[in-house]
């Protein structure tokens, strides 16, 4: 019996979504990182297979046992401009995993060398860029949010040129799917109706089995992406992330965030706040990320449109009315996450004004949005003064403050019970911007303990742990804006 439960849905069924294709030959490949705890979850060999074998099959060096390697083909939006032409090109689809739960998880490696769509470049990866991910997906994953996980991180021996040389690495991760927004519009552009059609069906299967039987199917995935991603982005929102390139070759179906290249967390809040050096008109800060997402549901909307038409040609109204009023639904879920970060347990009709009046208050004031938060239940304990030390007009939310006590009154809890119900969905830790720097550039010069270190901290984002308070600090006074690049 194999040890890796490989069950490939995808290359049986959609012939012509993808290209066989193999990984380069690592030099000597090492185990950088392997994530024990999800090999577990997924019910895949660990480290008992041996380090080296486990470095061979996560690098490329040798087949992992019943995978059938492809890169997938798609197409995108990049910034608002549509690319039919795309694919995996420093990304290779391994198969799908059947975990001992029965669920179906894609094992794709990123950085193992060029493809078809490599367009000219290597497909390779640095080994800072595959532990970036791999430190940032994991927090994404410990905060709750959707999203892809990191199985692993194999340093492949060789070095690769980015400006100056650095060490090449192979990530492997873990997705519900990689299927995304793109691939639906690829189908549309270049193979027509019966392509969609039957993408739809296995996207359905897949990810909401739940909505088979309705009438019609191409209109139900577009609820359900409408759904999932609303749910997304509020997360988001709630956290002060920036996925920084929301094109829609990196919108998965499933609504897991994919594709960590420049995103970051907050430091100070704002709302055009934008790390990404090749963002340069503010289209993916962090306020527009719900118009974006938007955006790419209409993207998705008009590679389904025929396929909806098809059915029944009034639903194609339906899917209008859908995304027009897509905003109210993702304020629903970006009220319930305000809700509970602001320790509200019942609903109240001023709610959602009360949360977007906070925000209002606090542009320019350069608060730590992490921290804030934790101010916020602070009070509940020690009045508006802890509030204080965060804002540069210490004054500002008085008078919000002041709102949101009388509402607190309207539904009395023991302060201490309600102060632990906010602190455990407002984190202490994130994946700190300063830190992940200072840990990749660490773990590049060959020591990993600054990572290690790290990775566990955010690891567990909600729990005070004593001599972990450097982790939670904001940038240090004087840094410069930090700055992402597209990893690779
Ligand atoms: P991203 O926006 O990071 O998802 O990348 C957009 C496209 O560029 C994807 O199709 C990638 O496969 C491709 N790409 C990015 N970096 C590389 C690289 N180093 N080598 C080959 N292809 C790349
Ligand atoms: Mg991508």
């Amino acid at each position: 019996m194999s040890l890796w439960a490989f069950d490939n849905s995808l290359t049986r069924v959609l012939a012509g979504f993808y290209q066989p294709w193999q990984a380069a030959t690592p030099t000597a490949p090492k185990v950088v990182m392997f994530n024990d705890a999800l090999a577990a979850r997924l019910g895949l060999p660990g480290r008992e297979a041996g380090e080296d074998v486990l470095a061979g099959w996560l690098s490329g060096r040798d087949p992992v046992p019943g995978s059938e390697p492809v890169a997938l083909t798609y197409a995108g939006h990049q910034f608002g401009t549509f690319n039919p032409q795309m694919g995996d090109g420093r990304a290779l689809l391994l198969g799908e995993v059947i975990a001992p739960d029965g669920l179906r998880f894609d094992l794709q490696f990123k950085g193992s060398g060029a493809t078809p769509y490599s367009r000219g470049a290597d497909g390779k990866c640095t080994l800072a860029a595959a532990l970036r991910e791999y430190v940032m997906s994991e927090a994404m994953a410990a905060l709750g949010v959707p999203s892809t996980r990191s199985l692993a991180v194999v340093a492949t021996g060789e070095g690769i040129w980015r400006e100056t040389p650095h060490p090449a690495a192979v990530l492997t991760r873990v997705a519900a799917s990689h299927l995304r927004v793109g691939t639906f519009e690829w189908a549309a552009a270049h193979k027509g109706r019966e392509a969609v059609e039957q993408l739809t069906d296995y996207a359905l299967e897949r990810h909401f089995p739940e909505r088979l039987h309705e009438a019609n199917r191409p209109l139900a995935l577009l609820n359900a992406v409408c759904e999932v991603q609303a749910r997304l982005v509020a997360k988001w929102m709630a956290l002060g992330f920036v996925h920084g390139v929301m094109n829609t070759d990196n919108v998965a179906i499933s609504g897991e965030t994919i594709d960590y290249g420049p995103c970051a967390f907050l430091d100070g809040y704002s709302q055009g706040q934008v790390f990404s050096s090749i963002d340069r008109g503010g289209r993916y800060a962090f306020g527009q990320q719900p118009l974006v997402c938007r955006w790419n549901l209409y993207r998705l909307a008009s590679a389904l449109i025929e396929a909806i038409a098809e059915v029944d040609q009034a639903d194609t109204e339906a899917a209008r009315v859908m995304l027009e009023q897509w905003p109210e639904r993702y304020e629903a879920h970006w009220l319930r996450e305000m809700r509970a970060k602001l320790g509200l347990f019942e609903e109240r009709a001023g709610d959602l004004a009360l949360a977007q009046d906070l925000f209002a208050a606090l542009e320019g004031q350069q608060a730590d949005f992490t921290q804030l938060f934790r101010a916020i239940s602070g009070t509940l304990s020690a009045g508006y003064v802890p509030l204080e030390e965060h804002l540069t007009d210490r004054d500002v939310l008085r008078e919000w403050y002041a709102r949101w006590q009388a509402r607190l009154a309207e539904e009395p809890r023991d302060p201490a019970a309600r102060k632990a119900a906010m602190d455990a969905v407002n984190p202490l830790h994130i994946p700190r911007n300063h830190l992940v720097d200072a840990a990749l550039a660490q773990a590049e010069a060959g020591d990993l303990a600054p990572f290690l270190m790290l990775l566990d901290v955010v690891s567990r984002p909600f729990d005070f742990r004593e001599g972990l308070e450097r982790y939670a600090g904001g940038a240090p006074d004087g840094s410069p804006n930090h700055v992402t690049y597209c990893g690779t």
